[in-house]
């Protein structure tokens, strides 16, 4: 394994001095041959993973057009954030240098590939796509879930660097929980990226945190999701919130970080359910996952006051889906083990009674979570639902209106994140644009020769990227803000 990191972090010099040009065409020429493979990669996909056709055709799209979404970004050169600020004699607090700050890769970059997405959070996905396009070489710790998937799309991806003119080694894979361990322990790994539970999310964080040199470790871990339907909405549209709620909680059996764990109904209302019943058994990812949902399941199901509405069953690797209720009195008392994730086709009702007691109680037992959401009636407001909105902005990273968490769209304004346990690191995202960040740090160069200076520094600005100028004079009118 030593070998690998030593060709990844090697390639890294090449791969990171590279023209943005070059690594934007680099990362076009794998998402073209993603796309090119995709006869090849479905079929071995759904075969080790269980995952429907459909649903992995769309997710290797999804990847590819984030592998193209961040040539763009890579070209563009935003994400370089460049600061200039012109030498002032005459700066309000003595004379200023020449400060000139950019940010640069972190250099090699482990990340741990996600069960659940065999290509949008693995190999090729979004933390791959986004170290690249920082210019940071990647080392895949690849899922045992689908280690021949990995294989081959790691395969495509070295491929498709080399033709592009650039250094296969960029990519890298490996195999196994002690080379992944023994990575992250690695002197030359400067940051790792993880999707999976919290438990091996923490083990693993812990680990980044203890080297002697400690690295950024950017784990996304469990999630809640809460949703708050207002008796308003429940009254205007029962059943279509009903019908989204049950896929969003039933799609890909449940095996999706942004699942509704928790849904809280005024009491009393009707909620129709029987688009749940619709939703058959579907094969779980991997034994590790069965083990654990099957756990939760009786652990939520073994609860006093959980009234059971669609039982669902786990039946060897195959699970239907389970829907419980329960009150906001009973989910206090038992939020232990109600509001933990249970990963796979379960979810829980709670009903809320008064509307009054509802902000309180998601103030105490919702934790960190990537997303929460708001079903509200048409034009509803009140301080009630300000506060609601308060309390759920203050825990998620993605705050939903009418709308279901699941399928998370790949663009710039999009978070994927939040506070703990959602995520290790709360200041980022996994998904978006601005996920590259995570792999970069500042530095600035002072009164440092033109002839000297990197390119995206330099005034006569040779990669065209954008400059954000100070022009000497102005701290003079600092504070007058009009
Ligand atoms: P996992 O068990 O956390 O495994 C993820 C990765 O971590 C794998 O590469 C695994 O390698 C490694 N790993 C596990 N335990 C480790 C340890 N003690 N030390 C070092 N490495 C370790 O995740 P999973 O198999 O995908 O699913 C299990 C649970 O993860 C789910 O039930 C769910 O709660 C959560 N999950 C969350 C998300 C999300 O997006 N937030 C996504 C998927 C899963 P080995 O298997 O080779 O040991």
């Amino acid at each position: 394994m030593s070998d690998i990191i030593a060709a990844v972090a090697a390639a890294g010099a090449e791969w990171s001095a590279a023209e943005p040009q070059r690594r934007g065409r680099a990362l076009v020429a794998v998402a073209d041959a993603l796309t090119g493979a995709a006869d090849e990669l479905v079929p071995l996909a759904m075969s080790e993973t269980g995952l429907s056709e459909a649903r992995l055709r769309g997710e290797l799209k999804r990847t590819t057009v984030q592998l193209k979404l961040f040539a763009d970004v890579a070209v563009a050169g935003a994400f370089l954030d460049v600061r200039l600020d012109a030498a002032d004699p005459d700066f309000v607090l003595g004379p200023r240098p020449d400060l000139r700050r950019y940010l640069v890769p972190l250099g090699p970059v482990l990340n741990f590939a996600a069960s659940n997405f065999p290509f949008a959070f693995s190999v090729a996905g979004g933390d791959t796509a986004s170290a690249l396009a920082a210019g940071c070489p990647v080392l895949v710790k690849a899922h045992p879930g689908h280690p021949r998937l990995s294989d081959r799309t790691a395969s495509i991806v070295r491929a498709a660097l080399a033709e592009s003119g650039m250094p296969a080694d960029a990519l890298g894979l490996i195999h196994g929980q002690d080379e992944g361990v023994s990575a992250l322990r690695d002197e030359r790994i400067a940051a790792a990226s993880f999707t999976g539970s919290l438990r091996a999310g923490r083990a693993l964080f812990d680990i980044a945190a203890a080297r002697p040199r400690p690295i950024p470790f950017y784990g996304e871990l469990g999630s809640i999701n809460p949703v708050v339907v207002t008796a308003a909405a429940l009254a205007e549209r029962a059943d279509r919130i009903a019908t989204g709620f049950a896929a969003s909680v039933t799609g890909s059996a449940g095996q999706l970080c942004t699942k509704p764990g928790l849904l809280f109904l005024p009491a009393g209302a009707g909620f129709p359910t029987t688009a749940f019943g619709d939703a058959g058994p579907h094969r779980l990812l991997h034994p590790g996952i069965v083990e654990g949902y099957a756990r939760r399941r009786d652990e939520v199901l073994g609860t006093k006051g959980i009234h059971v509405l669609r039982e669902g069953a786990v039946d060897g690797d195959v699970a239907a889906p389970t829907l419980v209720e329960t009150d906001l009195a009973t989910f206090d008392e038992h939020r232990d083990t109600l509001a933990d994730e249970a990963f796979g086709p379960l979810s829980i009702i709670v009903r809320y009674d008064p509307a009054a007691a509802l902000a309180p109680v998601l103030a105490d037992l919702v934790e960190g979570s990537l997303t929460a959401g708001l079903h509200i009636g048409t034009g509803e407001d009140s301080p009630w639902l300000r506060e609601v909105i308060g309390v759920l902005s203050d825990r998620a990273g993605r705050l939903l209106f009418d709308g279901w968490p699941t399928g998370v769209a790949v663009t710039p304004a999009m978070q994927h994140g939040g506070p703990w346990p959602a995520t290790t690191n709360p200041t980022t995202t996994s998904v978006g644009t601005a996920a590259i960040g995570r792999f970069l740090r500042p530095v600035t160069f002072q009164d440092c020769p033109p002839t000297l200076l990197p390119p995206p520094l330099r005034d006569d600005n040779p990669w065209g990227v954008p400059q954000t100028r100070s022009a000497a004079g102005e701290s003079a009118r600092w504070g007058r803000l009009s």
